[in-house]
This record gives C-alpha cells, structure tokens and sequence, in this order.
C-alpha cells in the first residue's frame, strides 16, 4: 500500500494541514490550503475516491475546488464521497455562503455520497476499510486500510478514546494525531503519544497534524511525517 502524506500539519503551521493519498486514487482529506498544492502537482487526475473524516475546515474546506476541478477539467466520472452524515446539507449551506451554487448542482450529479459511521466497513479496490468514531467533534472518524498484507491505522483528529485503542490494536502502522504540547479534549499531547509508542511497541507510529511547537518535543523520539512524504507498506 501506497500512503502519500499530502500535508502533516495542524492549521497553525506553514505546512500543509493533514491528508493523504492512497495507492495513487483515494484522497483522504481536503484542508483548505492544500487544492493548489494538489492540483499543481497533478495528483487529482487520479482521484476517483474522496474521505472526508469530519467537517472541520482543516478537513474539508477545498473539496469545492476539487469539484470545480471535475467540472473544468471535463471529468466526468463519478466521484465516490465517503463522509459523516449530513453532508449534503452542509455542502448545501456552504456553496450558498461561497456563491457557488452552481457548484453543488454539478456535484449532485457526480459525486456519489456514502455515509460514514462507526463500524462501517466497506471496499475501495482491493482495500478494506474499517471505521471508527474518535473523540473529537459529533462525527469524527478513523480509519484501519487493510490490503491483505499490512494493516494501516489513521486516527483522525482524536483525544485519547477507546475507538484509538482499537485502531492501534488492529495495525502494524498508525498515523497518529499529535496536535497538542499539552493535554488536549480533542487532540493527543505528546506525553499521550509517547506512552502508546511504549505501549504498543510493534506498531510503528508516524505523527501527524503536528503543531510547530510539537515538532521539537518528538524530535529524536518519535517518527514525525512530512509534507510531500510517501511511505510503501
Ligand atoms: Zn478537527
């Protein structure tokens, strides 16, 4: 399996916030910020599958532009769109606040929208995705991509939950927020993230949604990923 990280960041860095690409088609995340990066790069031309783990900004804000994308470009497929519920209604209200209604109306027509939920399991080519609700805000989710060889682990925005335990329990790697210096209702803190390394030490842990204050705290002792980064499991 193919994991590009895309953005590594929190929205308060320089790099871009968290998302990924996988095996080259599957675009786990939509930051605003990171639409010109991905479309400079060419890499949405490949994108048939988008996750949305939950709606804040950070997470989703470009997807419009990926839309816009679809339309200009002429590509007209259908997109599959994995997201918590509701999205219609809130992708309604936010082309409304963009001016852009022209926008939903097309991703109406090519953008097939299936629901996330916790213990959703479902089939992206030869991937089988587990879901799992964090804590975080009102539907929130993580992720364990299974390829038949290597289980990967994305924890999504999360504090400290059950729902992280299990991720890591199912995984050989995890992508792990680590957003926070300190304790944190939303995210993990450094302290958080190093005693699940001594935990669980057969996993290998990559952290993720880093802030520029976190980075020199795990320096040394915990894998950081990077813009740009692209790991083959
Ligand atoms: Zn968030």
């Amino acid at each position: 399996m193919k994991i590009e990280v895309v953005g590594s960041g929190n929205s308060w860095t320089k790099r871009l916030s968290t998302s990924y690409i996988v095996d080259d088609h599957i675009l786990i995340d939509l930051p605003q910020g990171s639409f010109k990066t991905l479309f400079v790069s060419k890499k949405l031309e490949n994108v048939d599958t988008v996750i949305i783990t939950h709606y804040h900004s950070d997470h989703w804000a470009d997807f419009h532009l990926f839309v816009e994308t679809l339309k200009h470009k002429n590509f007209l497929k259908k997109i599959k769109l994995f997201a918590p519920e509701g999205f219609w209604q809130k992708y309604d209200c936010l082309t409304s606040a963009l001016s852009i209604k022209h926008n939903f109306e097309f991703a109406k027509q090519h953008v097939s929208y299936s629901q996330l939920y916790n213990g959703k399991i479902f089939k992206i080519a030869n991937l089988k995705f587990t879901t799992y609700e964090v804590l975080h805000i009102e539907s929130s989710f993580g992720f364990v991509i299974d390829d038949g060889k290597q289980k990967i682990g994305f924890s999504g925005d999360t504090a400290m939950c059950d729902s992280l335990l299990k991720i890591i329990k199912k995984s050989n790697h995890v992508f792990i927020d680590v957003s926070s210096a300190d304790l944190s209702k939303k995210h993990l803190s450094v302290n958080e993230a190093l005693n699940l390394k001594k935990e669980f030490e057969n996993v290998s842990f990559c952290a993720v949604h880093y802030s520029n204050s976190v980075a020199p705290l795990l320096k040394g002792k915990f894998r950081l990923a990077h813009d740009g980064e692209t790991f083959v499991f």
